[in-house]
């Protein structure tokens, strides 16, 4: 990307019950974007807030075109928030942060200078966090460590919100669950550069965390999940052929071994233990690669789909008439 180009950036916020914050978010926000020498558009998600976030962002996008909401009919979690930011957003560049003032919007013009030098993905390192040693730094530190071992991508904080992407990166990226910590490790199955740079991290002033200690065992589970998709997702039966057919081979050698006996030798097997496990092994085996098949039907079903929304939503404000999304 050559550095004298005018770019727009698009800022995406997802929203679950941060009244108090907002306004001085939006501040903040503005304030940090008014430095930069590029056009912006803030756009506000509201995942289903049921305090006064909404009517707050309302008299926030009123008096300023700049600022956009999307409100979603209820609460779909931070993934399915920022997918729908995502969808609406048409800057070059897209940051996104949360709504909590935790993520410092002066750390915005870091980020574009690195998207300038070539990056495709900019994620912040909350190298000074400020959040509960036992209940979240220690769990997000496993957690961190084992993502980046599996996913093979080199950042120390996957978990941090504030991050910039080009737009043509995340308008190719489908998400769903609770995805979003993994999009580096999706986008990596695309090919792009990934740069990490440490931001400014603040405790929580109003309101609460959304989540529990509980989300670490979810992580570790999408973990699985994003591993799996990336290695084998187009060839399921690859993964599972392997074990079907180690399986079956075992069992087949042993059945093998025992008919020798029965129908040469003429010993009896009726008693053996043997017996059974050549049958088990077999019909593993045939389930395995069964299973690989029905996975590969899957994953084309699942190919063919992947534009399906993960969230619904009830209006949009923006001053700009059109609604539809790009
Ligand atoms: N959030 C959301 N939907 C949810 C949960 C959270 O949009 O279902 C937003 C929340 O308002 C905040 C961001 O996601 O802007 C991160 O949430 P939180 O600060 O609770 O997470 P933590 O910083 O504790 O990891
Ligand atoms: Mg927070």
């Amino acid at each position: 990307m050559d550095s004298k180009e005018p770019l727009s950036l698009s800022i995406v916020v997802p929203v679950f019950n941060e009244e108090k914050n907002l306004p001085e978010l939006y501040e903040e926000i503005t304030n940090s974007c008014k430095g930069l020498d590029l056009s912006y558009k803030i756009i506000f998600v509201d995942d289903g807030s049921w305090d006064l976030s909404f009517p707050v962002l309302r008299s926030i996008q009123k008096e300023d075109l700049k600022v956009k909401v999307i409100r979603l009919r209820k609460n779909f979690g931070q993934t399915a928030a920022l997918s729908a930011g995502f969808d609406y957003a048409k800057g070059d560049i897209i940051i996104t942060l949360d709504a909590d003032l935790q993520n410092d919007p002066q750390d915005f013009a870091l980020l574009i200078e690195k998207i300038r030098e070539g990056y495709d993905i900019v994620s912040g390192w909350r190298k000074k966090r400020k959040d509960r040693l036992l209940t979240r730094r220690i769990p997000s530190a496993m957690a961190n460590w084992l993502i980046s071992r599996i996913t093979h991508i080199k950042l120390h904080d996957f978990g941090c919100t504030l991050k910039a992407f080009r737009k043509e990166i995340i308008k190719n990226i489908n998400l769903y669950g609770e995805l979003h910590r993994f999009i580096p490790a999706i986008a990596s199955n695309i090919g792009v550069s990934i740069a990490e740079v440490e931001v400014n991290h603040r405790p929580r002033k109003h309101g609460k965390s959304k989540y529990t200690v509980f989300r670490f065992v979810k992580v570790i589970l999408d973990l699985l999940t994003v591993k799996f998709l990336l290695s084998y997702s187009t060839r399921p039966l690859q993964i599972f052929g392997v074990f079907g057919l180690a399986s079956g081979v075992v069992g087949g050698l042993i059945g093998l071994y025992l008919s020798y006996q029965r129908l040469i030798l003429k010993v009896g097997i009726s008693g053996r233990p043997l017996l059974l496990l050549a049958i088990l092994l077999i019909v593993i085996g045939i389930q395995f690669i069964t299973l690989g098949l029905l996975a590969e039907i899957m994953v084309r079903a699942y190919h063919e789909s992947v534009d399906k929304k993960i969230y619904f939503i009830r209006e949009i404000l923006d001053s700009e008439s059109e609604q539809s999304s790009e």
